[in-house]
């Protein structure tokens, strides 16, 4: 029988191999035909659980709760139309959301005020005590085995911008596929990466490093069919696609925000202001439609993924 990633928890025992596709620090960035999808090769240093329970919010993002903060609006339509999406797949509305990574709490805000019980797990303390003051219910921990063992199953699972940064995805998987059942709906969202904006924009630029390529926070780089892949060789069958909106199309209109905050905000905003708009005048479904042909050409900027488990197994 072939043998296939998920079999082995030991990611550094595993072999990896494929073309080096970028290289950044000691990181060589690797298309590996193990996995099936990009990955910084044999992360040494990184796994380590100290990673993102401080370093993250207070050093490499200390702006994060705030910018998100003032974005409430925001990501509650953003959110709001993940939890939509979910009643619609599911065979009955979900009740309850684990949100893995849960940062500031503001998908817990997006369930809760739709009338969802919801639960965060989220491994910084700074981000766990500010979700928390909300009175929401966040365990301050890594996902583990021994958390997915104790928290229960839930009928949605949502784990935003987590997969990049997870040492091993398909042990991952494994232990959030403890926390579902037959019924449960998983939304898995990940950067859109090595895409044809960023293809075309560094052929364009050839001065321009390839910036998303970013260990050992960034360690692993997914497109639509990689993560369909890497889903399904875990026991996950995709049932929705979409994405976020391309924003990194604005560098191809001439706005290099690369390195400089100030544009890169400034694109933000202007995508914040064209969503908000469409929202308020209720023509929401448009934006729906215009993501889900966006994911199919492969180039919105984040890719949304929803999941059930295959049937028996
Ligand atoms: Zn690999």
């Amino acid at each position: 029988m072939k043998k296939i990633a998920n079999e082995s928890i030991d990611f550094a025992q595993q072999h990896h191999e494929g073309k080096v596709i970028a290289e950044k620090k000691t990181y060589k960035i690797l298309d590996c035909n193990y996995c099936g999808f990009i990955h910084a090769t044999a992360p040494q240093d990184v796994g380590k659980n100290d990673l993102y329970s401080s370093h993250f919010y207070e050093v490499e993002k200390p702006d994060y709760i705030d910018s998100n903060i003032n974005d409430a609006d925001w990501w509650d339509f953003t959110y709001g139309l993940r939890i939509e999406r979910g009643d619609k797949i599911a065979e009955e509305p979900i009740t309850t959301w684990l949100d893995v990574g849960t940062g500031p709490g503001l998908f817990l805000d997006a369930a809760l005020k739709r009338g969802k019980m919801a639960t965060g797990i989220e491994p910084s303390l700074a981000a766990t005590r500010y979700a928390s003051s909300k009175g929401h219910e966040v365990v301050n921990a890594y996902f583990t085995e021994k958390v997915a063992e104790v928290i229960g199953k839930f009928g949605g699972i949502h784990c935003s911008e987590v997969l990049e940064h997870i040492p091993n995805p398909s042990h991952f998987l494994s232990i959030i596929k403890e926390v579902m059942d037959e019924k449960s709906i998983l939304c898995i969202v990940v950067p859109n990466d090595f895409s044809i904006i960023q293809d075309i924009y560094t052929t364009l630029n050839p001065e321009v490093e390839k910036w998303w390529v970013d260990p050992p926070f960034h360690l692993n780089y997914f497109s639509r069919q990689s993560l369909n892949n890497l889903l399904l060789r875990n026991g996950l069958e995709v049932v929705y696609e979409t994405c976020m909106f391309p924003i990194d199309i604005f560098l191809l209109m001439g706005d290099h925000y690369v390195g400089d905050d100030e544009i890169g905000k400034r694109a933000h905003d202007r995508r914040r202001q064209m969503e908000n708009a469409v929202n308020k005048t209720e023509n929401a479904g448009i934006l729906v439609q215009m993501y889900e042909e966006m994911s199919k050409l492969g180039i919105g900027r984040e890719l949304i993924t929803f999941a059930k488990k295959v049937p028996n197994l």
